[in-house]
């Protein structure tokens, strides 16, 4: 079995323009601490798969060129911290096409069957909205809720089935949350 994390990007590991796509690399900002732990999480052998809704896409807002560019960008910013990502799913259809990919659906978490072998009760996903938490609840996952990107506005639409197992200030406190219950678990 692999050791797998699964983390939302947008929010997550890059400052969210709430209201707005990121569509340039100029418009990607990573959020404090988020390749510290994206380090971290290498370290302690996680394989990190990104998933993603990338509606502006399908929605006809940006291309989706743009949005390769911009993932290679990140991918290369990261290996030079040797930092190692080991999948993305991306959902680009837009909002209203009704896909069986974009969060709380789950066919994103299903292509990565493919793309890694890991145990889903003991397997995390981390995002920063309730639909997040909806899509790694219905597939099975655990779910850390952090309070960037959209956190603070989507905390109100957590409820008693939309419930993460974890609450943290941002990926950095969820890695450590993560890490420390890896240990404990261990001894
Ligand atoms: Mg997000
Ligand atoms: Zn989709």
């Amino acid at each position: 079995m692999d050791k797998v994390i699964f983390i939302d990007r947008d929010g997550v590991i890059n400052i969210d323009l709430i209201g707005d796509y990121i569509k340039t690399w100029d418009e990607f900002h990573f959020e404090l601490g988020a390749e510290e732990a994206l380090k971290r999480l290498n370290d302690a052998g996680y394989k990190i798969i990104i998933i993603s809704n990338q509606a502006g896409i399908g929605d006809g807002i940006f291309k989706e060129e743009a949005l390769w560019d911009l993932h290679q960008k990140m991918i290369e910013a990261l290996n030079k911290q040797d930092i190692v990502i080991h999948d993305t799913f991306y959902c680009l259809h837009g909002k209203q096409e009704g896909c069986k990919c974009r969060k709380p659906e789950v066919g994103l978490f299903e292509k990565a069957l493919t793309s890694a072998d890991f145990d889903r009760e003991k397997t995390f996903f981390i995002g920063d909205k309730a639909t997040d938490i909806e899509a790694g609840l219905r597939f099975g996952l655990k779910t850390i809720f952090v309070l960037t990107g959209h956190g603070p506005y989507d905390k109100e639409k957590l409820t008693d089935t939309i419930k993460p197992n974890l609450m943290a200030e941002n990926l950095l406190e969820a890695t450590q949350l993560l890490l420390t219950q890896d240990e404990l678990t261990k001894g």
